[in-house]
């Protein structure tokens, strides 16, 4: 369903996008970075409203929320994404030509009735503001709750929305300030302040996936978990373990790297849990 996106602002007849700090300026028949929104007519339109590409119940400890209770949600994703990580994992869902589903809401709301709620997830579920604000809203109308798997890459009007519906932010924190743009395309203190401004409000965990090279140096990751710390300590940390993906061929993260950096985050984070590991730690 083309559904009209809620912020942006017309420049004759181009229009700029104000969801999230890239501010594509977009021609008529063009799309946004994230694939997921277009200028038709000069009107801006969100084209994954409506389209979900998985929909599954996982453990919320998947998430990952290991301090959110206990349990299954219903996991949807719709597809579009404003990073370019090259390590993506779900990178087949970056573009509107994946195979998708069309769904109503009503089937939604009635699947995520047996588990705890409704987790945005798979793809960025920013781009696809207007969905998941209509369907969180219905999900707290119907007593239950509302998780969003994020990169943090959104402007402040539509956060502030989100922050009043959202139960629990899962939020990537994946790069050191200098490899952001370059590597994900957008700005570290864009994460950490959706970061900052989810925790003063409600439930947040924080992954940072250790990429060898990238954010594994002593310094590099110190530099992280100080500006993380800086928060608060208190913030659940997941470190997760990286294998190969996407473009990417750096080599899998080792087991030594993994221990070595979970002892260091312990002097910057009260709590603090290894994932992807094989076997539990
Ligand atoms: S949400 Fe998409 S179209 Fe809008 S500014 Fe971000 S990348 Fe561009």
């Amino acid at each position: 369903m083309l559904t009209r996106a809620q912020y942006y602002k017309k420049v004759g007849e181009d229009v700029v996008c104000l969801l999230c700090p890239h501010k594509c300026r977009i021609g008529k028949g063009h799309r946004g970075i994230c694939g997921a929104r277009e200028n038709i007519g000069g009107e801006l339109y969100s084209l994954s409203d409506g389209y979900v590409t998985a929909l599954a119940y996982d453990s919320i400890k998947k998430k990952p929320l290991s301090f959110f209770g206990e349990g299954e949600i219903l996991s949807m994703g719709s597809f579009g994404c404003n990073f370019h990580c090259d390590f993506c994992q779900n990178y087949r869902l970056l573009d509107s030509d994946v195979d998708k589903k069309k769904i109503d809401d009503s089937e939604i709301l009635e699947l995520a009735k047996p588990s705890m709620g409704l987790a945005y997830t798979y793809n960025e579920p920013t781009v696809n503001f207007e969905m998941v604000k209509r369907l969180a809203g219905k999900i707290k109308d119907q007593g239950q709750l509302n998780v969003m798997v994020t990169n943090g890459y959104i402007d402040a009007s539509p956060r502030e929305e989100l922050l009043g519906l959202i139960d629990a932010w899962s939020i990537d924190y994946k790069m050191p300030a200098e490899l952001y743009p370059s590597v994900c395309g957008g700005r570290e203190e864009v994460v950490l302040e959706t970061i900052a401004r989810a925790w003063e409000r409600t439930h947040v965990e924080v992954t940072i996936l250790l990429i060898p090279g990238r954010n594994t140096q002593e310094e590099v990751l110190r530099g992280m978990l100080e500006k993380l710390s800086a928060i608060d300590r208190n913030i659940p940390l997941h470190l997760s373990r990286y294998f190969p993906c996407y473009k990417s061929n750096i080599p899998t993260t080792a087991l030594e790297t993994m221990y070595r950096s979970y002892e260091l985050a312990l002097d910057y984070m009260d709590r603090v849990v290894l994932g992807n590991m094989p076997m539990r730690f």
